[in-house]
């Protein structure tokens, strides 16, 4: 983590699992909150567990600058993302790759950022499902209608060097990236590479939605 620090990463991105919302477990507050000790950029707790609504409140104690919880894992969202901003952490929330976009309509107006998995959750290291692109495009489209053109659109699932410049073209402009960055054998190298790779991206000339 201190390498992606200094090499420029923008914020570090936890991935909370719990064993049952996915199959793997991974972290709780209390490493989250040595990672808030060990470093000064933001750090996104993505929540990938079942009861969201239950354990925010400890992961924005533990030192999260913001809490991203998934769409299918509370019948209560609203009510989330309120306490989330009331305690001063940036809430988001995350669609899986297969449940519509159309689950947004409602949750847009109260949100400060969108993440698209772009693969199934559970894993680092897997194969970016293809169709997201599109998706991406869509969901890109629809904050713009809705006004909300400031909002971050984020993924997190197969981003590497080279689903990145497709990824940013299609209207992405945060883009997580574990096994790119922690399997390389610079971490400073995978970093600027893939911030290249983006800008790239934003370079080609073919508009949103290719
Ligand atoms: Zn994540």
């Amino acid at each position: 983590m201190a390498a992606a620090e200094a090499a420029g990463a923008d914020a570090i991105h936890v991935d909370v699992m719990d064993g049952h919302f996915v199959p793997n477990i991974t972290v709780g507050p209390l490493v989250v909150e040595a990672l808030r000790r060990s470093c000064s950029l933001p750090l996104q707790v993505h929540l990938m567990i079942t009861e969201p609504d239950r354990y925010a409140p400890e992961f924005i104690a533990a030192g999260a600058s913001s809490i991203l919880f998934h769409a299918e894992a509370t019948a209560t969202p609203y009510r989330l993302l309120s306490e989330i901003r009331r305690s001063g952490a940036l809430a988001g929330v995350v669609l899986n790759p297969m449940t519509p976009a159309i689950q947004l309509d409602e949750l847009v107006p109260h949100v400060d950022l969108v993440l698209l998995m772009t693969v199934e959750p559970g894993f680092g290291g897997q194969q970016f499902i293809p169709t997201m692109y599109a998706k991406i495009a869509r969901v890109r489209a629809f904050l713009d209608e809705r006004g909300r053109q400031e909002l971050d659109l984020e993924v997190d699932g197969g981003v590497n060097l080279s689903t990145a410049p497709a990824l940013v073209r299609a209207g992405a402009n945060v883009l997580v990236a574990g096994a790119a960055i922690f399997q390389a054998s610079s971490i400073a190298k995978a970093i600027a590479e893939l911030r290249a790779a983006a800008e790239l991206g934003l370079k080609q000339p073919t508009g949103r939605g290719a």
